[in-house]
């Protein structure tokens, strides 16, 4: 047997984007090219496996909303095996690891296992979504503050009444079936009922599209245009940016202006 037999590879998780390959970053193109194993979910941008790295081993560890393709044990056992049989192995995850990516579960099971690991961030749905809908999260003198929930979990009353007190953007993943409970909650907890809200389907990919709506008719208006996941949810002011030379968005920066130059 050659030394190579007894080689211990090791793992990269890497943070693949929201789904263009523009959004890939160079250490993430990098890590592909060194794979011989790569273990991908479904909101990764799949298509460039093929010509990133030809040779390794795909494996669809593909998880849609309220399905788990292979369970996340599995997948952490996976990445273990692959790397303890002497394999570079890549975990090609959508956006940013460790943004309700299960990320750190399966660095510490790497760790625990004695396997080497390695984390690529990558640019995150929470903020390049909006993004792609021309919606800044943060603008001076309208959010100095943005806060990403996820909507998989349903909020306690505390939570819904710190979010809307806040006074920043809210930003929801994985919001698409609590937006029903989501908005009248937030609303009930002191949240303006007309506060601009949208939902950003698919952002960065073909089909993108975007639902707006003041928060207390978001639900209806997602309903009536069949939004679905992946979708990204914001709340907050900074929603009327999206739509420049809209009179409501120039009073909005108008009135931001002025509070900004105030002394
Ligand atoms: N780690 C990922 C998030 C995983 S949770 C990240 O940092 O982006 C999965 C959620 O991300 C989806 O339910 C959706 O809310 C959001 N998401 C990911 N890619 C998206 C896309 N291209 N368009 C819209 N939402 C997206």
């Amino acid at each position: 047997m050659t030394d190579q037999a007894y080689r211990t590879g090791r793992v990269t998780l890497v943070g693949a984007g929201p789904g263009s390959r523009e959004l890939l970053t160079l250490g993430a193109v990098e890590a592909l090219r060194g794979a011989d194993v790569v273990l991908y979910d479904r909101l990764a941008p799949v298509e460039v496996l093929a010509e990133f790295c030809p040779g390794a081993t795909l494996v669809d560890v593909g998880k849609r909303p309220g399905h788990h393709a292979v369970p996340q044990e599995d997948i952490e056992r996976l990445l273990v095996e692959h790397a303890l049989a002497g394999a570079d192995v890549v975990r090609f995850k959508g956006g940013d690891p460790y943004v309700f990516g299960r990320g750190g579960e399966e660095v510490l099971a790497c760790r625990r296992a004695g396997v080497p690991v390695e984390v690529i961030p990558g640019v995150t749905s929470s903020i390049a979504v909006p993004a792609a809908a021309g919606i800044p999260l943060t603008h001076r003198g309208i959010a100095h503050a943005f806060t990403v929930i996820s909507g998989h979990a349903p909020l306690t009353a505390e939570e819904y009444t710190h979010l809307a007190g806040l006074g920043g953007t809210v930003v929801v993943l994985m919001g698409v079936s609590a937006l029903p409970a989501l908005a009248p909650g937030l609303v009930r907890a002191g949240l303006d009922p007309d506060t601009p809200a949208a939902v950003v389907e698919r952002g960065h990919r073909s089909g993108q599209r975007t639902t707006v709506a003041p928060i207390a008719a978001l639900p209806a208006a997602a309903a009536l245009a069949g939004v679905r996941s992946p979708a990204v949810i914001v709340i907050g002011e900074v929603v009327r940016l999206a739509s420049e030379g809209d009179a409501e968005a120039d009073a909005l920066l108008r009135r931001a202006g002025e509070a900004v130059a105030a002394p």
